[in-house]
């Protein structure tokens, strides 16, 4: 399978062989039909695997097919378990996107607190954030969860490590109006990350590296 075969966006085909992506990876090969077809992916897939990109290419191919009308907040949401990852996932985005006229965003705390809620409030499509940041702006109504059609989570299992679960639950509650949610985890061993896989994904695509 080629990217040819996916009828992608053919800007999104350009934009991937700029970055030099000539094959879909593994990974990618797994999830991207299903993806495609709006269903809820479960993918085990560490870093280094082309995750991102296997997240990110149905996304922003979804905000391509079914254009808005008017501008408005963001329609799919990142969450990831650290900074570092959000801003890495906002750039790789920015890649992606690039000549679509799509937007994209990272809320990374330990930044101006005003600056992030501008961003929440501005032109946005694709909104990637840390969980605990992104609880304490939609508290204080600032983050408005009716707009996402995709939730991704990015690290599951860092998530759960970390102990933010009980915060994507509530988050993954109040964005409850989605089309789709797709979860990637390095591995989906584990209790608690089972049991939060079903009351989140509804009849997933179980997707391997
Ligand atoms: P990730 O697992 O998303 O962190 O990606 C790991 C690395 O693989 C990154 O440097 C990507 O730029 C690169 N990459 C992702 N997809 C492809 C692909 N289809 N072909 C070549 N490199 C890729």
């Amino acid at each position: 399978m080629s990217f040819a075969d996916l009828d992608l966006d053919p800007r999104l085909e350009r934009n991937l062989l700029q970055a030099g992506y000539r094959k879909p990876t593994t990974i990618q090969r797994a999830v991207l039909e299903a993806a495609l077809e709006q269903q809820d992916i479960l993918a085990s897939a560490p870093t280094g695997t082309g995750k991102t990109a296997a997240f990110l290419l149905p996304a922003l191919q979804h905000l391509l097919d079914f254009p808005r009308r008017e501008p408005g907040h963001a329609r799919v949401l990142v969450l990831t378990p650290t900074r570092e990852l959000a801003q890495q996932v906002g750039e790789y985005a920015e890649k992606l996107l690039r000549g679509t006229g799509l937007s994209q965003g990272a809320i990374v705390g330990g930044r101006d607190y005003q600056l992030d809620a501008d961003l929440l409030q501005g032109n946005l499509d694709l909104l990637v954030a840390t969980p605990g940041r992104l609880m304490q702006y939609l508290e204080e109504e600032k983050f408005d969860p009716r707009t996402v059609e995709v939730l991704i989570i990015d690290e599951a299992d860092r998530m759960l490590d970390m102990g933010f679960m009980p915060v994507v639950d509530r988050l993954a509650a109040e964005v409850r109006w989605r089309k789709q949610t797709m979860l990637f985890s390095a591995t989906l061993e584990g209790q608690g990350l089972e049991a939060f896989v079903r009351t989140l994904l509804d009849e997933p695509v179980r997707c391997d590296a």
